[in-house]
């Protein structure tokens, strides 16, 4: 993902900008009664001073969010203008204050904000007009300043530009090193996930893998101690593969096994776990579901296999044999796998393609 600079909470930040002209414009005004009635000068003219001074300041304000409201688009420079012109009011009607020369810096200040040389050049460029048009028609009028004192502005102009630029560009590279460490990161959080997904799973089948297996039971039977549920395991083994692979070829097994293996996981419902074992044993954890309705789904995942035919076996089906066991609370896991595995071994004994439950629980050896 790209970050833009320019564009990043620039609405957010031309509110604020707004706001702090309202707050400015609050903490002048009053000083502007002050100055207005301490001026010495007749009543008449005080108020119109006044009443002149405060309107265009509002003006501005309320053009400003009109604009803020209707025509986004050049905000940043309406914005910029507003500061700018407002600065440019408060000097004008409160010119012998030696310190309100002061907020010719606004426009600049502002126009740090957008990060953007087109912006601060454009700033520089209006206190530079508000400068001269002040010089002019108010401060020639201060005997105590001659043009060249007024020149030196541009020194002085030229240091704060650059002062300002040079804060846009550590800004914009810091944003820049921003966005590259978080590219890196993101590389990284999908590098990390792709290979967790890896370590977890068999790439053949996709299936879960043994060691991830065994952590998923652990973890269940640890719960299990907590608080009682059914937890059933069943081991499934393709029966003569051996024979698949010598008659077919290895390349017709592995087609076999992702058969067997998409079967399987459509079969089985969301809380339950199906993983490759070994090379063509499966094993399954059942959870929350009573022994029945486990020998049922394995039954109809048993008959489903005996049915599908595979190209790569010249149409011709596999079967499967399997052995379940439920988990007796309290016992241990490895008591758990021998009866699944004692099960499947009688499946195979006699005559394979068959589910056989393990019914007498084993006791665990002292
Ligand atoms: P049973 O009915 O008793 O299970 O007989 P079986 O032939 O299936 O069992 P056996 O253990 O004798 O043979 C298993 C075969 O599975 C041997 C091995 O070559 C094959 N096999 C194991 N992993 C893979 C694999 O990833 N791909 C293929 N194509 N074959 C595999
Ligand atoms: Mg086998
Ligand atoms: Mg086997």
């Amino acid at each position: 993902m790209q970050i833009d600079v320019y564009q990043l909470h620039r609405h957010a930040w031309n509110r604020k900008l707004l706001n702090t002209y309202w707050f400015l414009v609050m903490l002048q005004l009053p000083f502007e009664f002050l100055y207005s009635f301490t001026a010495k000068r007749d009543l008449p003219s005080t108020l119109s001073h006044l009443a002149s001074s405060v309107l265009i300041m509002i003006l501005i304000l309320i053009l400003l969010e009109t604009t803020n409201r209707y025509y986004k688009k050049l905000l940043d420079y309406q914005i910029i203008s507003g500061g700018a012109i407002l600065s440019f009011t408060i000097i004008y009607f409160n010119y012998e204050v030696d310190l309100v020369a002061l907020y010719i810096l606004l426009p600049i200040f502002v126009s740090i904000f957008y990060h953007q040389l087109s912006k601060i050049v454009y700033s520089v460029t209006l206190t530079l007009l508000s400068f001269f048009i002040l010089f002019t028609v108010r401060w020639s009028v201060l005997s105590d300043y001659t043009l060249a004192d007024m020149l030196t502005i541009l020194p002085v102009l030229s240091i704060i530009t650059i002062i300002v630029s040079g804060i846009m560009k550590r800004g914009v590279e810091i944003l820049d090193d921003l966005r590259t460490t978080t590219e890196l990161k993101q590389e990284l959080l999908i590098k990390n996930i792709i290979m967790d997904k890896l370590s977890k799973t068999d790439a053949l089948t996709d299936l879960y893998n043994h060691m991830t297996f065994h952590e998923y039971l652990d973890e269940l039977i640890e719960q299990n101690a907590l608080g009682h549920f059914r937890i059933h395991i069943a081991l499934l083994d393709i029966d003569n593969f051996k024979k698949v692979n010598d008659t077919y070829g290895h390349r017709a097994g592995d087609a076999v096994l992702k058969n067997v293996s998409s079967t399987l996981k459509n079969h089985v419902g969301l809380n339950d776990f199906v993983a490759r074992y070994g090379g063509e044993e499966f094993a399954i954890i059942f959870t929350e579901k009573n022994t029945d309705e486990v020998f049922d789904l394995l039954e109809r995942i048993r008959w489903q296999i005996s049915q599908a035919k595979h190209a790569e076996l010249n149409e011709h089906a596999v079967t499967i044999s399997i052995g379940l066991c439920e988990y007796l609370p309290g016992t241990s896991k490895e008591l758990l796998f021998a009866g699944a595995d004692q099960s499947l071994y009688t499946a195979k004994k006699t005559g394979k393609n068959k589910t056989v439950i393990h019914s007498a629980p084993l006791k665990e050896a002292n």
